[in-house]
């Protein structure tokens, strides 16, 4: 079943104009990786999607319903669960507060994300604030899930971080991927970001402008649309 359509979606920032007629589909349980270079309009769509910057025109449907510029709260809670760039925690809770700050019963407890990040289970008494980058990442997927997201979206999955610690994140979307949770997200590492990825969809000046299997992204389209 297709969890996230995504069609024809035109975006602003005040009076600029950001997406161009970005189309995308997440069916359920698939990754689908969100590629392009800097300021290809990544973001925006995931701000879009979220309702953080509501489209001007296109539509978003979520598990069939449309959902285009309902609020953020009404959005999270029909189920797409946000790791933001940044990874925003509360830096004055401590893990398991924050953990606990997202909880809205089902799948997802703090016993199974510290299961995830076994990391996090040893840190559970720190404040946020006193985190590493990596544990910083790690808790703001653990707050995603913990809302039992049907989509969860990552923006940025491994920015910033150490070799050894993007690892674990990868490994820990693989698990995820494993039990069946769909996933939309975004990397700048592409070699580390394909092999996870069920379908990817690129864009280019805030415009869809191929999507497939990582299998076919050929040299043509990377160095095009991806050239680094
Ligand atoms: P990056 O990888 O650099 O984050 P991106 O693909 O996520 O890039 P976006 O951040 O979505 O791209 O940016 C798309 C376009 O919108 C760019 O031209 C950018 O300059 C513009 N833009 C992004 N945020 C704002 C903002 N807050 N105000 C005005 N323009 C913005």
């Amino acid at each position: 079943m297709m969890l996230l359509e995504v069609s024809d979606l035109e975006s602003f920032y005040g009076a600029s104009q950001a997406l161009f007629g970005v189309d995308l589909a997440v069916e359920e349980g698939q990754v689908v990786a969100l590629m392009g270079r800097n300021g290809m309009g990544k973001t925006t769509t995931i701000r879009s999607i979220c309702g953080l910057t509501p489209p001007r025109t296109g539509t978003i449907r979520f598990a069939g319903v449309a959902i285009t510029s309902l609020k953020p709260h009404r959005i999270a809670r029909r189920g797409i669960g946000l790791v933001p760039e940044g990874r925003r925690c509360f830096p004055n809770l401590t893990v398991e507060e924050n953990l606990v700050a997202a909880a809205r019963g089902g799948h997802w407890t703090r016993e199974r994300i510290e299961t995830l990040f076994p990391r996090l289970g040893e840190r559970r008494g720190q404040y946020a604030n006193s985190l590493s980058g990596g544990e910083q990442q790690m808790l703001a997927i653990g707050r995603a899930l913990m809302t039992n997201p049907r989509l969860l979206i990552l923006d940025e999955a491994t920015e910033g971080l150490a070799p050894v610690i993007r690892q674990d994140i990868w490994a820990s979307i693989r698990a995820l991927k494993a039990e069946g949770q769909s996933i939309l997200v975004v990397d700048k590492t592409m070699s580390e970001l394909l092999p996870v990825a069920d379908r990817c969809v690129v864009l280019e000046k805030g415009m869809t402008v191929w999507s497939g299997l990582p299998g076919d992204l050929n040299e043509d389209i990377r160095n095009r649309y991806l050239g680094v």
